[in-house]
């Protein structure tokens, strides 16, 4: 089985296969970062190639299955992973989380892109934290609004390219528990809080804090997602892979 992930979702579903019998289960990362606690069983690293480099490793490998368990926001390879499975047939299955949604006291103001967040972001505070990874950063950093204003950007690790003087990075891995999440927001009087709606337990509590602490959010909401997703938890998955393998 080929598993593609890059989530807590998908070393979850590779943990819990584990031992399964006649099953092989290679995950695949993108191998960007230093992956601290890495999944059980066997493990590639690096882009595929495009559609057709990952349509020649399922026709390598035959895989009886593939399961995307990629990040919502990981919209190439998922669309590559449809377009590679339905070239060779390759069963798949799209496991993803379900998005968040606002609890009473919420304040949350949904943009459709991380551009959308950057042109409203000075509108709503003037000192934001941004949690929506490295790799998006730019976005905020280029803008010739949002680069004049005390950026303060968590990233687990840090940036490549040069940064505007007043933007402050905070290295951080997860899990961030909410006495921590709380405590963040307060110390460094931040006004107004981005994230991506990525939906899972992991990265709540800042959402949590925030609420309490009548802090607004904008949140960027996922990219359209091309494969239906036929499984919103780990445990549904694991059973579509169990039920797919006892059928054969
Ligand atoms: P992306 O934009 O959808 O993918 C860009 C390219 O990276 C893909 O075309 C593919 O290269 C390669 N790639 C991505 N995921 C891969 C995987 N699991 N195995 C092998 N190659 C992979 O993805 P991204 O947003 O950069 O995310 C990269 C990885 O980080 C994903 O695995 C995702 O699950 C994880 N992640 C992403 C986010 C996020 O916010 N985007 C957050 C947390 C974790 P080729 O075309 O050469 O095959």
């Amino acid at each position: 089985m080929l598993l593609l992930g890059g989530t807590a979702e998908g070393r979850e579903l590779a943990v819990r296969l584990r031992g399964v019998p006649h099953l092989r289960v290679v995950t695949s990362l993108a191998g960007r970062l230093e992956d601290s606690q890495p999944p059980p069983g066997e493990l590639r690293s690096g882009g595929f190639g495009g559609v057709d480099g990952l349509a020649a490793w399922l026709r390598a490998s035959a895989p009886v299955l593939v399961v995307d368990a990629t990040h919502p926001f990981a919209a190439q390879i998922s669309a590559n992973a449809l377009a590679a499975s339905e070239l060779t047939r390759a069963p798949l299955l799209r496991l993803q989380r379900p998005g968040w949604t606002a609890n009473v006291g919420d304040r949350w103001l949904r943009v459709p892109s991380l551009a959308a967040a950057a042109d409203l972001l000075p509108t709503v505070g003037r000192r934001p934290l941004l949690t929506t990874g490295r790799r998006d950063l730019s976005a905020f950093t280029a803008h010739p609004v949002c680069s004049l204003i005390d950026l303060f950007a968590r990233c687990v690790e840090p940036p490549q390219s040069p940064l505007p003087a007043r933007t402050t990075v905070l290295l951080a891995r997860g899990p961030y528990p909410l006495a921590g999440e709380r405590a963040l927001l307060r110390e460094l009087g931040i006004d107004v809080l981005v994230t991506k709606d990525s939906g899972g337990e992991a990265t709540r509590p800042k959402l949590d804090a925030a609420r309490e602490l009548g802090v607004p959010v904008v949140m960027v909401d996922r990219p359209p997602s091309l494969a239906p997703v036929s499984a919103s938890s780990v445990d549904e998955a694991e059973g579509w892979v169990r039920a797919r393998l006892a059928a054969r």
